[in-house]
This record gives C-alpha cells, sequence and structure tokens, in this order.
C-alpha cells in the first residue's frame, strides 16, 4: 500500500499540488486522469522521491519516504516516465540491465531474467542489440516496460505509458499490459488523460484538478454519482473514448 498524506508542491505561485491525500492499495491499478498540467506526473515523482514536497509526506508500505531509504525504497519501484525516457547510446539490451548489472547481479542472472521478460511483454529477442532510434514506437513502450520490471519491484509507477502511439498499437499494447498486471499482481500507479484508458485499466480513478482530486473511485462511481459538475464534463468530453469498455 502507498499512503499520500497531506500532499503541497508548489513551484513559486504554481500549486502544482495542493493538500493531497490518497491511499493505493496493494495488488491493484490506481489511475490517475485529469487535464495536462493537474500534477499527475508531480504526484508519480513524490511517489517515486524524485520530488521532495513542501508539506505531508509519503509512505511505501508502511515506511515513510525519507533521504536515508530512498535509494532501497525506490528499488521496490519499476517507473516508466512519460515519453519512455530509454538511453538513446544503449542498445535495447544495454537499456534493461543497466541497474541489474549496477547492483552487481551475474551474466547468467541477467540473461535470464531478460529472457523472462521478453516473453512477458512480447519483446522480440532478435531486437534486443539495437538500439531505441531501430525500434518501434510499441516497442520502445515494452522495453521501458522491461527495464521498469527488471528488478522485479513491487510497485509499478507507469506515466502516460501509451501516449504516443497511434490507435491501433496502442490498443494491443492495453490489452496486453492489463494481461500483465493481471498475472504479476503488481501495484500500478498509471496516470492517462484518457477516460477510455482510464475505466480500461483502473480499479480506482482519481480525478484530479489544479493539484487537487475532485473524486475517487470505479468508472461507475464517477459515471452515476459525480461529485461535482467538473466530473460530468471531463467524462462527457471523452464520451467516444468510453466504447472501449462498453455500456457501463
Ligand atoms: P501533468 O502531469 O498533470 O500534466 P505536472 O505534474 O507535470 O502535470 O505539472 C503540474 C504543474 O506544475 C504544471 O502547471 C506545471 O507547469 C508545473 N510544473 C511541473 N514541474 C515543474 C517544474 N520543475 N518547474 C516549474 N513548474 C513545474
Ligand atoms: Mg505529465
Amino acid at each position: 500500500m502507498i499512503n499520500l498524506i497531506n500532499i503541497s508542491k508548489s513551484y513559486g505561485e504554481n500549486h502544482a499540488v495542493r493538500s493531497f491525500d490518497l491511499t493505493i492499495e496493494t495488488a491493484e491499478t490506481t489511475v490517475l486522469i485529469g487535464p495536462s498540467g493537474c500534477g499527475k506526473s508531480t504526484i508519480l515523482r513524490t511517489i517515486i522521491g524524485l520530488i521532495s514536497p513542501d508539506t505531508g509526506k509519503v509512505n511505501i508500505e508502511g515506511e515513510a519516504l525519507s533521504t536515508a531509504n530512498l535509494v532501497s525504497l525506490r528499488q521496490k519501484m519499476g517507473y516508466v516516465i512519460q515519453e519512455g525516457g530509454l538511453f538513446p547510446n544503449l542498445s535495447a539490451e544495454g537499456n534493461v540491465f543497466l541497474m541489474a548489472r549496477y547492483l552487481g547481479w551475474d551474466k547468467d542472472r541477467i540473461e535470464e531474467r531478460i529472457d523472462e521478460l521478453c516473453e512477458l511483454t512480447k519483446f522480440p529477442k532478435d531486437a534486443l542489440n539495437r538500439y531505441p532510434i531501430q525500434i518501434s514506437g510499441g516497442q520502445r513502450q515494452r522495453l521501458s516496460l522491461m527495464r521498469a520490471l527488471m528488478l522485479d519491484p513491487n510497485i509499478l509507477l507507469l506515466d502516460e505509458p501509451l501516449g504516443a502511439l497511434d490507435p491501433l498499437i496502442r490498443s494491443e499494447l492495453q490489452q496486453d499490459l492489463k494481461e500483465i498486471f493481471s498475472t504479476l499482481g503488481k501495484t500500478v500507479v498509471m496516470v492517462t488523460h484518457d477516460m477510455g484508458e482510464a475505466a480500461f485499466f483502473g480499479d480506482k480513478i482519481v480525478l484530479i484538478k489544479d493539484g487537487q482530486i475532485i473524486q475517487e473511485g470505479n468508472i461507475s462511481d464517477l459515471i452515476k454519482t459525480p461529485s461535482n459538475p467538473f466530473v460530468t464534463t471531463f467524462i462527457n468530453a471523452q464520451r467516444n473514448h468510453l466504447e472501449i469498455i462498453g455500456d457501463i
């Protein structure tokens, strides 16, 4: 479980996140959704300790995140940053095993893990020695996911992992990702701005506006008992995206 307790973060006059309280359940997928600039990425960066909030604290599996335990807690979390964040000068494989090698894993263990991950994410093994620029957009996202999963973290943080893909590839990857999440039983926090995607993945959907939670619940809660007119406006603006989950 992850607990965000009274998190606030400002940049000058700009309140990126305000008095944010959220419980993220173990082995569930929690989706953060809201308009661009509402604070979604800031929340993910706070969870993984890349940003220290102005107020509040983050508990990861009962342990408060601090400078003393940052490195060890980070290893419990896999993170796919917006736009993938692959190193262009490293091969596909080099991107994936970077941290494992740093931690002293031997060659056999690394190879075995990469084999497993290729199978899980359907990444073609014959593309492992190519550079990120030499593989397709969908494959790059599969690779970013492999990298995030390499150390077998309990928690997976994904910042708009499918944002830049064309619709067909995106829907294929959505199916595969959902299957991977249910197979692995990880605690997943995913950011998206697409309500269809949020409904497809989210055990819990957290709708954010101007750095604050407007409503949290499942898609049916948001549709049937909106806490605020913004919820309905936001959902209606994306009605066509909800076809993905059929009638509610
Ligand atoms: P989202 O991911 O929902 O699009 P972000 O969390 O990236 O939003 O940003 C929230 C707000 O904080 C935005 O107004 C953004 O411009 C601002 N912001 C984020 N990071 C910084 C930064 N490093 N410096 C200044 N402003 C920032
Ligand atoms: Mg963002």
